[in-house]
């Protein structure tokens, strides 16, 4: 199979050639159709299959092909990404921006450790995707930093990890300020009673993909 076969946008697949990708790995070729038809997924899948681009790749795709009219001065988040760890935020992140380079949409990253005021000024000028640590996340909105009310595309990367780490009760907190409508993804490498738990509560009729 190609990427090409997927139904990304040219500016995407782009991106992917100029990245020295050819084919798409089991995950991806499929979560990319599942994600592209707009519905909710829950992927079971371990670091190294290539999820990344499995969810970051048609969610750049919906976005770019929906754009937004805007104030010029700022954009609300459309698409919040949740990852256990900074690391791994950052990695997102980062695949966000190389995949993403020829369409027009915005990210940023965001954790706790570092300064809080830099994450405070993007906040205020508004990105299209923004990944995140779930505590950093939660600072931002106890503190009235961030506006969720316009969130498309929910993500939630290695949610196992996610609630090892103890993050339920903030997960919680962060569901309950989304918008009822709104696409969910849910990855994970193992499913216990706790992340089946979530997934009921989370998503609706999602499609089940497991590599
Ligand atoms: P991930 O599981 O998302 O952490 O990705 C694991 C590694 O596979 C990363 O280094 C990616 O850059 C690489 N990768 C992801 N998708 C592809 C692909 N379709 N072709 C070749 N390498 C890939």
């Amino acid at each position: 199979m190609l990427f090409s076969e997927l139904g990304l946008s040219e500016s995407i697949l782009r991106a992917i050639t100029e990245h020295g990708y050819t084919s798409p790995t089991p995950i991806q070729s499929q979560s990319i159709p599942a994600v592209l038809k707009g519905g909710d997924l829950l992927a079971g899948a371990q670091t190294g299959t290539g999820k990344t681009a499995g969810f970051t790749l048609p969610v750049l795709h919906r976005l770019s092909s929906s754009p937004r009219s805007n104030p010029a001065n700022y954009r609300p988040i459309r698409a919040l990404i949740l990852t256990p760890t900074r690391e791994l935020a950052a990695q997102v992140e980062e695949s966000v921006r190389v995949y993403g380079k020829y369409t027009k949409l915005t990210s940023a990253v965001m954790f706790g450790g570092v300064g809080i005021n830099p994450q405070i000024a993007t906040l205020k000028k508004g990105v299209d995707i923004l990944v995140a640590t779930p505590g950093r996340l939660l600072d931002h909105m106890q503190q009235g930093n961030i506006n969720l009310k316009h969130i498309e595309i929910l993500v939630l990367d290695e949610a196992d990890r996610m609630l090892d780490m103890g993050f339920i009760r903030d997960i919680k907190k962060i569901l309950a300020a989304l918008p009822a409508q709104r696409q969910n993804l849910l990855f994970s490498a193992t499913f216990s009673d706790e992340i089946k738990a979530l997934a009921d509560r989370l998503l609706n009729s999602p499609a089940m993909i497991e590599v």
